[in-house]
């Protein structure tokens, strides 16, 4: 058995497989896809004292940090299952989509979220080219250009916010007929004298020429008309979903599937953690995931010396 298993290899799990391995105590770490979201990011400008990175590099130098120490890497491996263990101080199992199953004393879970698609043409191809999901990582490459957020709840809205200070305009496209953020968010967002507000809207295509964003079609839901506007980039904001379907029923989430841990990132389950994108802590951020990975290490070789 391990003595920390971790599940997730993205920056929460790489950091948490690190730190635990620094111990010299027996870690393993079991990952879908090593690296996680970064993978799929193009610029890093905000992992401090890395002044500018791409996600590729970014992703091959976590793994190449985590084989320098005796880390056991269980790449393409999806965790199915988790059982709890059966008396205090017994071993946590997760079971595997291959069939295997792994025993341990401690399980860090750092499975990491996706970003909720629109799912309309356009979104894929121009991703990175003008489709954006993540305001604090991306906001500054629209700097001076137009751009949409699409979603007009609280992320939307402080999306919209933040972008209105650094692009040269911001057209919140809401599907409902209105605005569904926290009043004062709204409040601030009419205040600001760069931001248009279409509600009712339905967007329909995310249009692009040379293989850039040109702009955004959308249809009035109440007149079914159709409608055009120029704008550089495209902000989706209509949700960050956890990747955490696999343990409901047996750990603690909130209302939005996030794992629910403490400070130290316990979670309801003795000897379980957990750390980054897929729990309660705030904000999502590489730096942020990094470093609850390392309290989650840290964390667990505590209980390992406790019990
Ligand atoms: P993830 O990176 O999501 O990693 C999760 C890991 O768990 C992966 O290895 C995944 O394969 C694995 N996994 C998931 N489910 C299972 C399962 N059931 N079994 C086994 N393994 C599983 N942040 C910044 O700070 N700066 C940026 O510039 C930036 N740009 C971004 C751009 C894009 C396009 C995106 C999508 C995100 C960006 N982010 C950025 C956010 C950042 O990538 C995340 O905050 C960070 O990767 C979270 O790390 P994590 O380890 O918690 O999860």
């Amino acid at each position: 058995a391990f003595d920390v298993l971790i599940i997730g290899g993205g920056p929460a799990g790489a950091a948490a497989a690190v730190y635990a391995a620094r111990k010299g105590i027996r870690t393993g770490v079991a990952a879908e896809r090593f690296g996680g979201q970064v993978n799929d990011t193009l610029a890093i400008e905000n992992y401090i004292s890395v002044l500018e990175t791409d996600g590729p590099k970014f992703a091959a130098a976590l793994e190449a940090h985590t084989r320098a120490y005796d880390v056991d890497i269980m790449n393409l491996q999806r965790a199915e299952k988790l059982i709890p263990a059966a008396q205090p101080g017994g071993l946590v199992e997760v079971q595997l989509a291959n069939g295997g199953s792994l025993k341990a004393k401690t399980v860090i879970l750092s499975t990491g979220a996706r970003w909720r698609n629109v799912n309309v043409p356009g979104e894929a191809e121009y991703k990175n080219k003008g489709v954006a999901y993540c305001p604090h990582c991306d906001g500054p490459l629209f700097k001076g250009k137009r751009v949409s957020v699409i979603g007009g709840g609280n992320s939307g809205i402080e999306a919209a916010i933040d972008l209105a200070g650094l692009v040269a305009h911001v057209t919140v496209v809401e599907f409902a007929d209105q605005l569904k953020a926290d009043a004062v968010l709204v409040k601030k967002l009419h205040s600001l004298p760069n931001v248009t507000v279409i509600t009712n809207a339905q967007t329909t295509e995310i249009t692009g020429a040379n293989g850039k964003v040109n702009g955004l079609s959308y249809k009035d839901r109440a007149t079914g008309a159709e409608h055009h506007v120029e704008l550089e980039g495209v902000f989706v904001q209509i949700g960050l979903v956890p990747n955490t379907e696999w343990l409901k029923g047996t750990v603690e989430l909130s209302k939005f599937g996030e794992i629910l841990v403490d400070a130290k990132g316990q979670t309801n389950l003795p000897g379980v953690f957990a750390a980054g994108d897929c729990t309660t802590v705030p904000y999502k951020q590489i730096v942020i995931a990094a470093g609850a990975g390392a309290t989650a290490a840290l964390s667990a070789f505590d209980h390992l010396i406790r019990n």
